[in-house]
């Protein structure tokens, strides 16, 4: 159980999948950089934001909400959230009847290779299975550029790799310390590229090392 004082937010989880270096410079050296990538995800949160609660018979679309969790130290904003009435769903405030949540997170472009989404889908669901007392099966994201829903299936392998990742990420935070850089293909697709300046740090680290070996230092 974490305390409130050192949750990390959802987003960061989807930062250190993809690079532990840039996960650090956001969220502890407050980093920050909209190149056309983060604009184009930015407008369409901004969308997705733009309604907070809507009902239309036997399902309620909630977005924006706030979410939690004290197991794993996480918190943050669902872009969308659906609850359909189901039989076996759960309670919800000022709403009569059981439902089931399905948790949707837009992202812009095409589905991607590794689990960055997943995860910090999965984790969304996680704080709402806690905060709602009930079982998530699934949820899907929604890529901008395909315009159109991937369902994802909250099995046990993505959600040990979730918790695994939430552990990890309080680790590097906790830690206080940003990694060197990774100069590799990812930097290519990384927001922060010109404000790490992969190329140049390793280069230099590379530079400091070989003196080192070399008895120099
Ligand atoms: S530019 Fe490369 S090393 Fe730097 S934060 Fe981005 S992905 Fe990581």
């Amino acid at each position: 159980m974490y305390h409130e004082d050192n949750y990390i937010m959802l987003s960061a989880l989807q930062h250190y999948l993809f690079c532990p270096r840039q996960c650090a410079l956001i969220h502890l050296e407050q980093t920050w950089n909209d190149n056309s990538f983060t604009m184009q995800g930015n407008l369409l949160h901004e969308r997705v934001h733009e309604a907070q609660r809507e009902v239309r018979g036997n399902l309620i679309i909630a977005r924006g909400l706030r979410l939690s969790s004290s197991r794993l130290g996480l918190s943050g904003q669902a872009d969308v959230v659906e609850f359909h009435k189901r039989e076996n769903g759960c309670a919800l405030p000022n709403a009569s009847g059981a439902w089931q949540p399905f948790p949707v997170e837009y992202k812009r472009g095409k589905p991607k290779k590794d689990l960055c989404d997943a995860v910090q889908l999965c984790a969304q669901a996680l704080c709402l299975e806690e905060m709602l007392d009930c079982h998530i099966p699934e949820g899907a994201l929604f890529y901008g550029k395909e315009r159109r829903r991937k369902s994802v299936v909250f099995d046990q392998t993505l959600r040990t790799e979730t918790e695994r990742c939430a552990t990890e990420t309080h680790a590097l935070l906790s830690s206080g310390k940003t990694p060197p850089p990774a100069a590799d293909k990812r930097c290519n697709r990384c927001s922060l590229k010109n404000l790490c300046l992969p190329d140049t740090l390793s280069k230099n680290l590379s530079r400091y090392y070989k003196r080192i070996m070399e008895g120099d230092e």
